[in-house]
């Protein structure tokens, strides 16, 4: 799991922690004219927001020329993208994809690693969604402490370029890619799981296995930060409400955590 005594190397652009700003920025598309001629488009700038004081990745301050806000070509952007997702890979043994914002850049481009290939996702765009959606557990390099509960489209179709400016339709892609991608393309438009955060709230009356274990993982999380407030309302009944666990939690008890995602929902789209 992740580790807090190794940071990123030093040739590597830092992963932006929940609280920078650039990480709720929508970020900027490449012009269509740009897009459709390699050439330029490898040169385009992108900026490179600074890293944001305090919010540094796992491995503390972030290397000096990650630092400043700066201006870099679109492939060296694009280059160092897949560089910090094959460094996490590395180093963690997981993470399949990462969104420009993630490492600081304002440019709609998604890099990702499936089945032993690289992809770069430019302009990406969700043309195409499932009615039905289905509810789990979201992490994020963003923020490797959390887990918090969402609900994906179980099915999306994805058009964007590549980087020789062709274009490409990936339709109805299977479960574990439709959340990847939906979370990837909510980082372009600045936004986190805890921002559609999708929290469970039950009656500590209710005698369902799934009250059980929301009462036994509201212990947990009590424990583990102290009794944080979990309860809302200031009459009985009490709504236990539980939108974001820790990893440690989950590990601890996972058959409990399962039991509190999972579900399918059938409704009108909300995107
Ligand atoms: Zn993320």
């Amino acid at each position: 799991m992740m580790s807090a005594s190794r940071g990123p190397r030093p040739n590597v652009s830092t992963i932006r922690r929940r609280g920078d700003p650039v990480l709720a920025r929508v970020a900027r598309a490449v012009p269509a004219d740009v897009l459709s001629a390699p050439a330029a488009l490898a040169v385009m700038p992108v900026t490179q927001w600074a890293l944001s004081v305090g919010r540094q990745g796992p491995g503390g301050a972030g290397a000096e020329s990650d630092v400043a806000h700066r201006e870099v070509s679109f492939a060296d952007a694009v280059a160092d993208l897949h560089r910090v997702l094959m460094d996490f890979r590395d180093r963690e043994g997981f993470g399949r994809a990462i969104a420009a914002p993630q490492a600081g850049y304002d440019v709609r481009v998604i890099a990702a690693f499936l089945d032993g290939t690289a992809h770069t996702l430019i302009n990406p765009t969700i043309i195409r969604k499932s009615s039905r959606r289905r509810v789990l557990w979201d992490d994020c390099f963003s923020f490797p402490e959390d887990l918090v509960r969402v609900a994906r489209h179980v099915t999306v179709t994805v058009r964007f370029h590549d980087t020789h400016g062709r274009q490409h339709e990936w339709k109805d892609v299977p479960w574990a890619v439709s959340e990847l991608l939906q979370h990837e393309y909510d980082h372009l438009d600045g936004i986190l799981a805890h921002d559609i955060v999708r929290p469970l709230t039950i009656q500590p009356t209710d005698a369902s296995p799934r009250a059980e274990a929301a009462r036994i993982v509201h212990r947990a999380l009590q424990r583990e930060r102290g009794g944080f407030p979990l309860v809302e309302g200031d009459t009985p009944p009490f709504i236990v409400v539980i939108g974001v666990i820790s990893h440690r939690v989950r590990r601890q008890l996972p058959r409990e955590c399962e039991l509190l995602v999972g579900d399918e929902l059938e409704s009108p789209s909300h995107l």
